[in-house]
């Protein structure tokens, strides 16, 4: 067998052919001979003639340990389409390219799988090069008309560089919560570029619209949709809630570091001593987790530490009761019961003279109309939520130390229902077929 034959049936390049082998400085130079005649604009438009040519390579997969690199005349041609002089567009690599659609596929596939430089360092290709490529094939596969059918969306902000940066993601409720939209910034004008972009059909189409208790989102949803319903995320309400109990108990905490420790009398104590007593203040400060967490879910230690709460009678046990009362709201078995257990809460938050409840209740009786929305149409972030951590993910391994358009396009990737088939999947999909 002749070696162009056997790179020829190991390559299986698409509308070409393996024509020479040379061994370069550099790797392994594959010569390509081309099927096609006339060359084709990457508008779609097959030329006539030919403006220009030249050659170009392209980076393939490695070869044991060299570098493969494709060389191929390219034309580039006068298109009346496009008005201008553009490249050729070949059929192994997208347009602008400088790397093989194999090898592109294989980096994004390894990009949804792992991090940054473990494919720079096995690809032996830089970090700029990655997002170079990320963002090509994200722009390729990426479903244009995702935003066409929206009705149910969810937005939220997530943070990145150890949240001194924001994103606003957009979810669609109606699509397993894949992302749909992300821009840089959590203010009222990136949610109304997003709204900018849906366009006027798109945003009639819109109905309902989950999102967190903050002004921004609310004030951009507000001027540009006035038409959908909003409604309070659940995990924000009950956050908010965490918070009021959190501060209580640090007001709890204080007053307990006001009352000072009994002191140990020097030497070793004697038998029959009673125990010391213990320091309140650092007994307080370690109750939060008792406190916040939902109860199905505390340890033995923590179940005694709310059982102690309860029977000192102390303000945090009412405090976690007014929680669990609240989280109620989102367990009630016929959610139109809703409006009058909402009322109730309202009514009990407002007499128990706990200042940060009383506060978390003007909060909650200002946003009811959407909290109720939220049960009524049971939307939630909890979705998003999610995405929030995988975001926080992707960010670790890597993608998001540069810039938020090589973040939004990993988040793209990963979270926005974007499967990338690695050169040997096709592959044996086509042999099947064949
Ligand atoms: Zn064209």
């Amino acid at each position: 067998m002749r070696v162009t034959t056997a790179f020829n049936k190991m390559l299986d390049l698409p509308g070409a052919w393996v024509a020479s082998v040379e061994f370069a400085e550099d790797g392994l130079v594959l010569g390509l001979g081309r099927r096609r005649a006339r060359p084709v604009c990457p508008c779609g438009r097959r030329g006539t003639g030919s403006y220009d040519r030249s050659v170009r390579r392209w980076r393939h997969l490695d070869w044991g340990r060299s570098k493969v690199w494709l060389q191929a005349q390219v034309r580039r041609l006068d298109c009346r389409a496009c008005g201008r002089v553009r490249t050729e567009q070949v059929p192994w690599a997208r347009p602008r390219a400088r790397h093989s659609r194999d090898f592109e596929d294989v980096v994004a596939w390894l990009a949804q799988h792992t991090d940054k430089s473990t494919i720079s360092t096995l690809l032996r290709s830089s970090w700029e090069t990655v997002d170079g490529i990320i963002a090509r094939v994200v722009g390729e596969q990426i479903d244009s008309a995702r935003l066409a059918g929206l009705v149910r969306i969810g937005v939220d902000e997530v943070s990145y560089r150890k949240g001194h940066r924001f994103l606003t993601v957009v979810a669609d409720h109606d699509q397993g919560g894949r992302v749909v939209w992300a821009g840089e910034g959590r203010n009222a004008q990136v949610l109304e570029g997003f709204y900018d972009q849906l366009g006027q059909a798109g945003c009639a189409r819109l109905q309902a619209i989950s999102l967190d208790l903050g002004g921004a989102y609310q004030k951009a949803t507000n001027t540009k949709v006035p038409h959908v319903r909003q409604c309070a995320d659940p995990f924000h309400v009950i956050k908010l809630a965490n918070e009021a109990i959190d501060k209580t108990r640090r007001v709890a905490w204080n007053q307990a570091r006001q009352t000072p420790p009994v002191k140990r009398a020097r030497g070793r104590p004697r038998k029959d001593a009673p125990a010391p007593a213990r320091d309140q203040s650092r007994w307080v400060k370690h109750t939060r987790w008792a406190l916040v967490k939902d109860p199905d879910q505390l340890k033995p230690s923590q179940l005694e530490v709310l059982h102690e709460l309860r029977r000192s009678n102390s303000v945090l046990y009412r405090c976690w009761q007014l929680k669990e009362g609240l989280r109620d709201l989102y367990r009630l078995a016929d959610p139109t019961d809703a409006p009058t257990h909402l009322h109730w809460w309202l009514a009990w938050a407002c007499r128990c003279r706990i200042p940060r409840v009383r506060t978390l209740a003007k909060t909650i009786r200002a946003n009811r109309e959407r909290i109720l929305a939220a049960v009524e149409l049971g939307l939630s972030n909890s979705k998003l939520e999610g995405i929030n951590s995988k975001i926080r993910l992707i960010n670790h391994r890597g993608y998001g130390h540069h810039s938020a358009a090589a973040l939004i396009a990993m988040i793209y990737l990963c979270c926005g229902g974007i499967t990338v088939q690695l050169p040997t999947e096709t592959r044996s999909a086509r042999d099947l077929a064949g």
